[in-house]
């Protein structure tokens, strides 16, 4: 297939046609942006050296695109035999900007007239092998992009896209990516930036009242939302939480008997977690989804299922549900799977990657109704929100109320003085937080 691919006559064509297409359209933007920008500011933005990229090889676009986001376009200044990358300055930045802006104007005007599908397997032959090693300008970056990147794009946001799912993002989405690459926060915990901790906080209760999700979702119980790059991992963070609690009930050496339950229509996602989490192949039991309901699972099926691995000295520990399967866009019966796992003390994960969303209208919300007996709950944002991928977002309820403080001695002026007087003050702090709950 990739010796098909490669010199198929399809593919030379798409990309013969796309690179017309592309130079006719090109010229046509160089036009606009001409007339569209004040003289003066033309001048001015001429005057500006133009920003050079690392890659002089011009049918490097890739290389040229993560080294473009990387190095910032540095300009190279010799030092004895080496070279010195140097960043753009603000101007530059400026003026790259507002062309790279321009670029994707003109890539969402003109959407509709590429092909959606593109073919694999094309790209390996229009580069080089190894990095480049000298800078290259921003129009050479743009036509490598349009030569040799654009054929081999599937047009995800075009609006004949109809494959899979919708994961559309907006021209607001685009902007607020902007932004926050810029900032380009690395929030591992709260004080590597507040601000981004706490906003995804903030609009996670947001979104959690918008669902109408039950209170114990929200961040002032015990419970609260966090974004995960994908629905893979939400569910993969869930399992992983609902078998370490059973571990902890039925000891460790019982891995070997957790039950995981779910419809054929469920995503494969969960599957692959249970790999990862170590649960046993076999234990993964694939109830048949009615077709007579839309596919949704029956409860009487789950139970039987259940059922009989009781009677074999299995442990059933988790129920995964599904609103707006993949495949069939079925609804699980929420309230009576909730009922089920909480007969038999198992986790409830609902799954509402695909049309978590549409809850939120109030005419779709009842879909969402037994999520009062989820342990937690998720949704793709970068699906049907309009959100650039990836952007999932997992609710839990399952916190235990214990809080765990590290504190390090290790700094080799520390004396008992200074344990005693950070022992007092933690003592204090923690007196004043259980004092207000
Ligand atoms: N669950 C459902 C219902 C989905 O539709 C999808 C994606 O199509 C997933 C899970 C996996 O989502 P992600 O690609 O974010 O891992």
């Amino acid at each position: 297939m990739f010796a098909t691919c490669k010199t198929g006559l399809g593919l030379k064509q798409s990309i013969e046609q796309t690179s017309a297409y592309l130079e006719s359209h090109h010229t046509h933007t160089t036009q606009v942006h001409n007339t569209t920008h004040p003289n003066t500011k033309q001048q001015k933005i001429h005057s500006i050296p133009p920003p050079r990229l690392l890659g002089r090889l011009p049918d490097c676009a890739i290389h040229q695109i993560l080294l473009f986001l990387a190095m910032e376009g540095g300009d190279t200044t010799s030092n004895g035999g080496g070279e010195w990358l140097r960043p753009m300055d603000t101007e530059q930045l400026r003026e790259c900007g507002h062309r790279m802006v321009d670029f994707v104007a003109d890539y969402y005007k003109s959407i509709e007239s590429f092909p959606v599908l593109s073919q694999p397997g094309y790209l390996k032959e229009l580069l080089p092998d190894s990095a480049p090693r000298q800078p290259d300008t921003l129009d050479s970056l743009f036509n490598d992009i349009r030569q040799k990147i654009i054929p081999g794009v599937t047009h995800w946001q075009s609006p004949n896209y109809f494959a899979y799912y919708p994961s559309n993002s907006s021209t607001a989405g685009f902007l607020g990516e902007m932004l926050s690459a810029a900032f380009n926060i690395v929030g591992f915990s709260w004080i590597t930036s507040p601000a981004a901790t706490e906003l995804e906080v903030i609009v996670l209760d947001w979104f959690a009242k918008m669902l109408q999700l039950p209170s114990q979702f929200l961040s002032n119980a015990l419970g609260g939302g966090v974004i995960q790059g994908t629905a893979s991992e939400a569910v993969l963070v869930a399992l992983l939480a609902a078998r370490d609690r059973a571990l902890k009930k039925h000891g460790k050496q019982s891995l070997e008997k957790l039950v995981v339950y779910a419809s054929d229509q469920t995503h494969s996602a969960l599957q692959k977690a249970c790999q990862i989490a170590g649960i046993f192949s076999e234990n993964f039991r694939v109830v048949i989804a009615d077709c007579d309901n839309n596919y949704a699972v029956s409860p009487e099926a789950v139970s039987e299922a259940l059922s009989m691995d009781l009677s074999s000295g299995l442990i059933p520990f988790f129920i995964c549900a599904t609103v707006g399967t993949t495949s069939s866009s079925a609804v699980d019966p929420l309230p009576e799977l909730g009922q089920i796992a909480k007969a038999h003390d198992m986790w409830f994960h609902i799954d509402a990657a695909y049309a978590g969303s549409a809850c939120i209208c109030p005419e779709y919300r009842h879909h969402l109704n037994g999520v009062e007996e989820a342990d937690s709950f998720n949704m793709n944002a970068h699906k049907w929100f309009l959100t650039n991928f990836d952007c999932s977002l997992l609710w839990v309820k399952v916190l235990s109320g214990k809080f765990v403080l590290r504190f390090a001695v290790g700094a080799p002026l520390t004396e008992e003085q200074h344990v005693d007087a950070a022992w007092k003050l933690l003592q204090n702090e923690a007196s004043k937080v259980l004092g207000s709950m």
